[in-house]
């Protein structure tokens, strides 16, 4: 019944001229849009501190306050009343929707940011690194209270793998909630002696240390968020509300050819929403109403009926925006998630094989050369061998420490050469399709990687060149 949709297909109504000049006003004059994760051990607070930052800026309101106490209370959970409301996954999950990061938005003076949601348990890393992969910054929670920042810090805890993920995925510029401080014995030395363990590690870790800035506060009261606290008074740095608008906005490639990895695929159900919809956020480029645009990969084209953002219609979404859009003249069988939306005469490079640059979390058995792993690349899962071990990096300054290296071990970064294991992978004559991807230099968004095992994430690094293209 696809094919019903194509009667009022409509056509683009500006000019690619005319269409980059809007979208430089509406970029120069409306707020910058950052994307946050937000990261750290199990019960460091994330939950409430975003809840109560949402509160106090007025982005939940006072329903939502009451319906969330209500919810948690009834859980056993009273002391979660600001946990963050927003996790909308098992509905969404419900509707055949498979976001499992709850996003929602913070409007510093001047920063529009979406918050990506990450789950602290271990086995909600996947969901993490989703959301990681992004991100333009992080915000690390830490637990100030008594021996709580040490266990979350040793090498069971998930503030080191947080903090090494998202660096390796490219992130550089980090805010670091001291949370709890309400509990610690002596706020200023605690405060201190968190510092001083964290920065070393950062450094090693490949951050800047201009480029972080530390925060002592307290989610559940409060305490430094928006206004400076009295409660402080021996902290003269910024509030969380002013450290997350000092964060800068990154570059938004609307010039560059569009580029949207899917991260969802659904069915429109509304009259007006009808047809098949995609959602995912907008890496490179512009997308107007009226455009055909090429799906990779594979041959099939579609053209875009409607598009909506921020639950408006739009008539046109650029670079950084996160967007659903509803297609017309594609049956959704060509469509699948990881799938990249690019103009016709614009295709994203198919790579068979690139190099990259990575980091090895904490593996059982160490990555050898040829060793087949799966490559996680925007919701997409491909067979991959690692097919040369180049040379170890130093990580902070990416040195090469030693070329040709027999194994990667854990903590290693390193330079590496992946290609595609071709051949049959579902069926007879079922060939691997190669996947669509771009140097971490020509777009950030296309150029994160991950490699896993057996499930398990064992490295994850960014794109550095593109070697065989399909
Ligand atoms: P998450 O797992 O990181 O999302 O952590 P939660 O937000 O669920 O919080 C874990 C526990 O710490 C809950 O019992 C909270 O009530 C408590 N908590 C969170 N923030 C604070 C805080 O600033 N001070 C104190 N005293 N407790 C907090």
């Amino acid at each position: 019944d696809y094919l019903a949709a194509e009667i009022d297909i409509p056509r683009p109504s500006l000019a690619r001229e005319k269409l980059l000049e809007e979208v430089r006003r509406k970029l120069e004059t409306g707020q910058k849009g950052l994307n946050l994760v937000i990261i750290g051990h199990v019960d460091a607070g994330k939950s409430t501190l975003m809840g109560r930052l949402l509160y106090e800026l007025g982005e939940l309101d006072e329903k939502a306050r009451r319906d969330n106490e209500r919810g948690s209370e009834r859980a056993g959970k009273a002391s979660f009343k600001w946990a963050w409301a927003l996790d909308e996954s098992a509905e969404e999950r419900e509707r055949g929707v498979t976001m499992d990061i709850a996003t929602t938005h913070i409007r510093t003076p001047s920063l529009l940011i979406t918050l990506l949601d990450a789950p602290g348990h271990a086995d909600f890393v996947p969901n993490m690194i989703s959301g990681a992969s992004q991100a333009d910054a992080a915000l690390l929670v830490v637990d100030a209270s008594p021996n709580s920042f040490e266990a979350g810090f040793e090498r069971a805890g998930q503030t080191r793998e947080h903090l090494v993920l998202v660096r390796a995925l490219g992130v550089s510029q980090l805010v670091i909630a001291v949370n709890k401080i309400d509990l610690a014995i002596d706020a200023e030395s605690r405060y201190n002696e968190i510092v001083s363990t964290l920065s070393p590690f950062l450094v090693q870790s490949g951050f800047q240390l201009p480029r972080v800035a530390f925060v002592p506060l307290s989610g559940i009261e409060g305490i430094n968020l928006i206004d400076k606290s009295s409660a402080l008074p021996w902290y003269d740095g910024p509030t969380l509300l002013s450290a997350l608008d000092a964060l800068k906005p990154p570059a938004r490639p609307y010039t560059l050819p569009l580029r949207l990895p899917l991260s969802n695929v659904f069915r429109g159900q509304t009259a007006m929403a009808s047809g098949i919809g995609v959602s995912g956020r907008i890496a490179s480029g512009v997308v107007q109403v009226g455009d055909r645009l090429r799906i990779l990969p594979g041959d099939e084209s579609a053209v875009v009926r409607l598009i909506e953002q921020d639950d408006d219609s739009a008539p046109w979404a650029a670079a950084g925006s996160t967007v659903t859009l509803y297609l017309a003249g594609v049956d959704q069988i060509h469509l699948d998630i990881g799938s990249v939306l690019c103009p016709p005469d614009a295709p994203v490079p198919l790579a068979l094989a690139f190099t990259a640059q990575i980091i090895v979390f904490d593996l059982q058995l160490p990555l050898t050369q040829g060793a087949s792993v799966e490559l996680f690349h925007h919701s997409r899962d491909v067979p991959v061998t690692l097919s040369k071990l180049l040379a170890t990096l130093d990580r902070a300054t990416n040195a090469v420490v030693k070329r040709d290296p027999r194994v990667l071990t854990k903590g290693q970064s390193a330079r590496v050469q992946i290609t595609l294991r071709t051949g049959t992978i579902s069926g007879p004559g079922e060939r691997v399709a190669p996947v669509p991807l771009e140097t971490f230099t020509v777009n950030k968004d296309m150029g994160r990687i991950l490699l896993r095992r057996g499930g398990e994430t064992v490295a994850a690094g960014i794109v550095t060149e593109l070697l065989t293209l399909a």
